[in-house]
């Protein structure tokens, strides 16, 4: 069944506390009121945010696009193209760590509502493999019970830019919008109950190309190998500061790797890891030895954030923003009503 342990290599992170984990709670706040928020107001009588499909009209902060401005939606497009570009090959995967909806909502809702039902990882790993039990059974129906309420609320939220946030909420959408919002739900739901990480690791397309994206100044969670190694247990170990095979930095991975092994494809720079090992290191009197990092960096080489790749990505940034700005400050908005000869 869902969720219980033999159905596949299910992974059980360990909450941890610290610096990036208050700094990612911060940012999911943010992230969240502007989701939340954004579709209910409104600006000139119109809604900040509002993606109306069927008109073919964009509603945003006070301007309204039509199907005539495609310009403006390819200069938003190479905009984001380019700006996913140069964060990516200047800060590596920030964008999966803080920002994704998959990261944020995970986060936020599904590991916290897992924790209050089901305990903490050793708790729920040992009644997985347990196997059926009333014990068992109560916990996941009430886990998915909630996981559905959040995956409808998530869905509404997402679809208010779309269909309208005073007509979703009070009933006034369409059946359309309606069915959008259940197929929507359902895909939460999947994701929430099973899919996971798996989505990171097989689906997401981001994932796929951004080792093109980066090199080897680009900034990631990296080993300090060189103070790490040879990895040990015991006093000798904590002592000279080198790894201790606490695992600490392992059990807290949401996408069940070890940092350890080097840079991996899996790894959504989550900093979760920086946070287990900064405790277990600082309590040893010594720096953590994961950290945000770059190979280049690992290996004795001077990191430089404006380099020609980074340099063209921004350069391309400035000439969108500013031949968008100038588009819209010339731009003469009018409407026209045409009436068939009689
Ligand atoms: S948390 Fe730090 S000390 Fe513990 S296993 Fe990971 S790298 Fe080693
Ligand atoms: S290795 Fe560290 S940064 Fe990467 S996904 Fe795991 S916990 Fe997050």
């Amino acid at each position: 069944m869902l969720g219980f342990s033999r159905t596949r290599e299910w992974v059980y992170p360990q909450s941890v506390s610290g610096r990036f984990t208050t700094l990612r709670r911060w940012t999911f706040l943010v992230l969240h009121l502007v989701l939340f928020i954004t579709p209910w107001i409104t600006v000139n009588g119109h809604p900040a945010l509002l993606i109306d499909v069927p008109d073919r009209r964009l509603y945003l902060v006070g301007q309204i696009f039509t199907d005539s401005d495609t310009i403006f939606l390819l200069l938003a497009l190479w905009f984001l193209a380019f700006t996913l570009f140069f964060v990516t090959a200047v800060l590596g995967r920030i964008w999966c760590g803080y920002a994704c909806p998959q990261t944020v909502f995970l986060e936020t809702w599904i590991r916290p509502v897992e924790l209050w039902i089901e305990g903490d990882r050793s708790r729920r790993k040992r009644r997985d493999a347990m196997g059926l039990s009333l014990d068992l059974v109560w916990r996941k129906i009430a886990k998915w019970t909630v996981f559905l309420a959040i995956s409808l609320l998530l869905a509404m939220a997402l679809m208010s830019p779309f269909a309208g946030a005073r007509e979703l909420w009070t009933g006034h959408a369409g059946p359309v919008e309606y069915t959008l919002v259940a197929i929507v739900t359902a895909a939460w739901f999947w994701d929430f109950t099973w899919f996971r990480e798996q989505f990171c690791n097989y689906l997401c397309p981001y994932a796929r190309f951004q080792s093109a994206l980066t090199d080897d100044e680009t900034l990631l969670v990296a080993y300090d190998e060189a103070r790490g190694e040879p990895r040990a247990y015991g006093p000798e170990a904590a002592a000279e500061g080198r790894c201790i095979e606490c695992k600490k930095c392992v059990v807290v991975c949401p996408q069940g790797i070890d940092i350890r092994d080097g840079f991996q494809l899996e790894c959504i720079q989550c900093a979760r890891c920086i946070d287990a090992c900064t405790e277990v290191m600082g309590n040893l009197d010594h720096p953590t030895l994961v950290h945000y990092g770059s190979i280049a960096e690992g290996e004795g080489h001077k990191v430089r954030r404006w380099r020609p790749r980074t340099v063209v990505y921004a350069a391309l940034l400035l000439g969108i923003v500013a031949v968008g700005t100038g588009l819209v400050i010339r731009r003469v908005p009018f409407e026209a009503t045409v009436n068939r000869a009689p």
